[in-house]
């Protein structure tokens, strides 16, 4: 059977979280009852005009920049034709051949094009409760007609649903920071459609591709893609062509359904929108852009993995998670010594115990999580000991060293104490002692393991086995 490779590229829609909407004065909204926020204009009333949103021009700026777009210094607004009810004015002005935005990448994926565009209103389907005269009615809100949005369309570089998945994370990260938006996928402000091929490995001509729409979740969107590529595989396993098409994914039960095949797809009739000036873009603006731009995700794992020497994965798990990253450098200022492991307990340990969470809420201050690795580096605590301290903390915050003299978690140092215990080992366990002695290094494990029982864990492994060879003179 023929090995295929899935290709993916994605577009995604953003809401820009400027005040006001994109071609009027209404006032964002998000929850307001409904058609509260509306004019003429965002009404598609005849006889009005349009006017751009200053801010949103500024928001898709900072955006391009941050994923290395060439900016157009002057770019055109059009209208794309289509007939639906939460599109009042019958098209929605839009970008066409000349966008805001063109090229970039974010991470390893190429970026194709960033536009600007407004949003449409929202339909809703009333159930049962809402039926009018005995029939279904739908029913619409205007208040997000008109809402600013950019929509990025990345090349087909994704090559994995996981990928995709990590990678719309990393971009939502990314815009997050930028604040030009909440990237919230389950109120809509973050939109993904994922465009799904696959070829035989080693064909670098594209497959016939099918488009999964508007998935409102990570995981959908990994699941959906995931779903398609079994789709397709099978259908060309089994000799058949895979149909260019608009496909819907249903993650209650992973079933995917045609929405429009591509010989019922629009024709927009798209013509330049004459109430709109092309949108210039000056010296000014770009140089006052590239002054408000944060370090973004991207540019923070790389400085971690350059000056900090973390792995590239360590790294962008820190960074793609800004809130981690912020944690981590916080802790770092109280102890700079030992960066790679300080990162393993932030993104190992801590992680563990407080799943998604922002560890700037926990309990667990950055300098207390400093502090114990510290110790560990000091020997004044074992891994094992340590992890019951960092439990500790998670559960009640405090002091790292406070809690190993509290509950006596201190490693069992060397020396005497530690000796002493080994010597009762090696007592109790001969046979062990005899294999040792005859080369036998694995026969370590037992006593190693007395040793552990009895100072419940808290003596080193290593300094054990040390002195172990040294009592019995192996080399
Ligand atoms: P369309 O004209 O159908 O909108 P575009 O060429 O504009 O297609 O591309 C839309 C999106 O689909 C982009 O993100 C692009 O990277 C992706 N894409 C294009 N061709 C393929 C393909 N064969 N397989 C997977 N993704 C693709
Ligand atoms: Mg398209
Ligand atoms: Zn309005």
């Amino acid at each position: 059977m023929t090995d295929y490779e899935p290709v993916i590229g994605l577009e995604i829609h953003v809401q820009l979280s400027t005040r006001t909407k994109m071609f009027c004065g209404c006032e964002l909204s998000f929850g307001d009852p409904p058609n509260t926020h509306t004019c003429p204009v965002c009404l598609g009333l005849p006889g009005t005009l349009p006017v751009l949103n200053a801010r949103a021009i500024d928001f898709g700026i900072l955006l391009g920049l941050a994923l290395e777009c060439e900016i157009a210094p002057r770019s055109l607004f059009h209208r794309k034709n289509y007939f639906y009810p939460d599109l009042p004015k019958g098209y929605q002005i839009s970008q066409y051949d000349v966008p805001l935005c063109r090229g970039g990448r974010l991470g390893e994926v190429r970026i194709h094009r960033v536009h600007l565009e407004e949003d449409a209103a929202k339909l809703v389907h009333l159930g049962e409760s809402g039926r009018i005269h005995g029939s279904a009615h739908s029913i619409v809100d205007f208040n997000r007609g008109g809402t600013p949005l950019v929509e990025i369309v990345s090349e087909p570089d994704v090559r994995s649903p996981e990928q995709a998945r990590e990678w719309l994370q990393l971009l939502r990260t990314t815009v997050r920071q930028l604040g030009i938006s909440d990237v919230n996928m389950e109120e809509g402000s973050l939109r993904c459609d994922a465009n799904v091929s696959i070829r035989p490995v080693g064909r670098s001509e594209l497959g016939v591709k099918t488009e999964l729409k508007n998935m409102n979740s990570f995981r959908f969107i990994e699941r959906g893609i995931t779903a398609e590529i079994a789709r397709q595989t099978a259908l060309l396993d089994a000799g058949e062509p895979v149909v260019q098409e608009t496909l819907h994914f249903d993650p209650q039960s992973g079933s995917l359904t045609p929405l429009r095949s591509k010989e019922e797809a629009h024709d927009y009739r798209y013509f330049p929108e004459p109430d709109l000036v092309p949108l210039v873009v000056t010296e000014e603006m770009l140089a006052e852009a590239r002054a408000q731009l944060p370090e973004l995700p991207a540019a923070r794992a790389e400085r971690y993995a350059r000056e900090l020497g973390l792995a590239d994965d360590r790294a962008r798990l820190l960074a793609f998670r800004s809130e981690l990253g912020s944690y981590f450098e916080a802790a770092l200022a109280h102890d700079g010594e030992d960066p790679q492991t300080l990162a393993n307990w932030v993104v190992g340990e801590l992680v563990s115990r407080i799943g998604d969470a922002d560890p700037a809420q926990s309990r667990v201050a950055p300098e207390a999580l400093a502090g114990l690795v510290g110790l560990l580096r000091a020997g004044r605590v074992t891994q094992g000991g340590a992890r019951q301290v960092l439990d500790r903390l998670v559960a009640d915050g405090g002091d790292p060293a406070a809690i190993v003299d509290a509950e006596d978690l201190g490693a069992v140092g060397g020396g005497d104490e530690l000796g002493a215990i080994v010597d009762r080992a090696l007592e109790a366990q001969p046979e062990e002692v005899e294999q040792l002695r005859q080369g036998n290094m694995r026969a370590i494990g037992p006593i190693v393991g007395f040793v552990m029982r009895e100072t419940k864990g808290r003596a080193d492994g290593k300094e054990v086995t040390r002195i172990v060879r040294e009592r019995l003179g192996l080399s």
